[in-house]
């Protein structure tokens, strides 16, 4: 694809942003880039983009900046309805996300990974997997950096391991993964999409121009999922904890290809938790359908360092385990978390609330009926959970850590699980995580 002289708005001055108007304008394209924040915060990558002859406007979008377009590349984090966006659409001009634009440079074959949870986990799992069988890869997309950003640098005999959003998803035309992996489809960013069902339609088109020798996998035990899998013109595939059948599936122990036959047994590792171990089944599956062996597989497992704030153990203090899992940005996620303890394991002390993203938090009722447990409350959607948990467990509304830790014993756990993001009181999770660790860190 030709892009020199082609006029060309990006939209949003995130790092997604940034790195398409480099690339863009390093590529001869007359590039400009509209966001409709402003401030000092943003200077820095205004210079970079100046410098590379990229146009930028900032605290808003101008009509000026519309006229006589290509093309438009907008980022994740803007709404379908912002007005270049609209714009565009009635003009009948293309609109792509970075992952549509980065594709089309593309020359490796790619393997794309979306679903609600447990993305970062697995891409990275995978990436790990074909390193031990020596295979050149690159992980990016979502997890950074920036696919945009790194496909200058690849080549054909390279993999492409790709962490996929539903945002990224919602501006494709011709993306095409050689395999394409789905994880599982919960209530999520109900705050950005109108519905469920508009959340679920953007991640499914991960599989649309999917055809021929190409590889769509999904988790049979997740309902959404499963239902998905009718249909696809490519080769599709299930994996299973329940159903062993015709399917991927794991005991726990070993795993089993679809006609049956046992091909891993599954090393000692730091991944745990339940969901740990429907993520080691995706990625062994991926990773046997993508033709890697058994021994990679198992040697990446077995050093796998798990990522941090997800069920990150932190400290055992006075005999109570603090755990950040700060990246249980939604009520699933939270969910499996309090499914990965024990019930006879001791209480357990839940930090819950951030930001609300729309969704029920009625799920949690029964996981905390079920368990010795107590909440605590955090951030503005406290009234909210406050009212849907009501009658279940005892809820705290102030303190967080330190109250938690006042109310422990021996034996129970403290758990940041939080099933909401963080945008209300910290930068990002991972603020929030750290800001628990230095929290746990200053109790005696
Ligand atoms: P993502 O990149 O999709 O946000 P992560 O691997 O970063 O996924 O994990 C996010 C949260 O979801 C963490 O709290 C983690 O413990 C939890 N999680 C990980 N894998 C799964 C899964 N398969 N199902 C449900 N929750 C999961």
């Amino acid at each position: 694809m030709e892009l020199a002289g082609k006029k060309i708005l990006v939209i949003g001055l995130g790092e997604s942003g940034l790195a398409c108007g480099l690339f863009l304008a390093g590529r001869g394209a007359e590039v400009r880039l509209t966001e409709n924040r402003r401030g000092p915060g943003l200077e820095t990558e205004r210079g970079k983009l100046e410098a590379a002859g990229v146009r930028v406007e900032l605290g808003g979008h101008s009509e000026a900046f519309l006229e006589g377009l290509d093309l438009v590349v907008t980022s994740p984090g803007v709404p379908p309805e912002s007005r270049p966006i609209q714009a565009a659409l009635q003009s009948g001009i293309p609109v792509w996300s970075e992952l549509e634009l980065a594709y089309r440079f593309c020359p490796a074959p790619i393997l794309a990974v979306t679903g609600t949870n447990g993305k970062s986990t697995v891409v990275t799992l995978l990436r790990d997997v074909l390193k031990a069988a020596g295979r050149p890869v690159v992980l990016s997309g979502n997890i950074r950096p920036a696919f945009i950003s790194v496909v200058d640098r690849l080549t054909a005999t390279d993999t492409v391991i790709l962490e996929v959003s539903s945002f990224q998803l919602e501006w494709i035309e011709r993306f095409r993964p050689k395999l394409s992996l789905l994880l599982n489809i919960t209530a999520d960013h109900l705050d950005r999409y109108p519905d469920f069902g508009s959340y679920r339609k953007a991640k499914l088109r991960i599989f649309e121009n999917q055809a021929g020798d190409d590889i769509a996998l999904l988790n049979y035990d997740d309902p959404e999922s499963r239902v998905a899998g009718a249909g696809f013109k490519g080769r599709t595939f299930f994996y299973s904890r329940r159903e062993k059948e015709g399917r991927f599936f794991s005991d726990g122990r070993h795993l089993f290809l679809p006609d049956g036959e046992k091909f891993l047994e599954i090393p000692p590792s730091r991944l745990w938790g339940v969901h740990n171990q429907e993520n080691i089944l995706a990625v062994c599956a991926a990773a046997r359908l993508y033709g890697l062996p058994s021994e990679a597989m198992a040697g990446a497992i077995r050093n796998f360092q798990p990522l941090a704030h997800r069920l990150e153990p932190v400290a055992r203090k006075q005999g109570v385990q603090y755990i950040d899992d700060s990246k249980a940005t939604n009520v699933d996620s939270t969910l499996r978390a309090l499914q990965s303890f024990p019930k006879d394991s001791g209480r357990v002390l839940l930090i819950l609330g951030g930001k609300d993203k729309g969704g029920s938090y009625r799920p949690l009722r029964e996981a905390l009926s079920g368990q010795p447990a107590e909440v605590i409350l955090i951030g503005e959607a406290a009234e909210r959970i406050s009212a849907e948990l009501a009658g279940t467990v005892p809820i705290h509304r102030t303190g967080a850590v330190r109250l938690a830790a006042g109310r422990a014993r021996p034996g129970d756990t403290v758990l940041l699980s939080p099933a909401c993001s963080s945008f209300d009181m910290f930068k990002d999770y991972a603020q929030r995580g750290n800001s628990f660790k230095e929290a746990v860190a200053g109790l005696p």
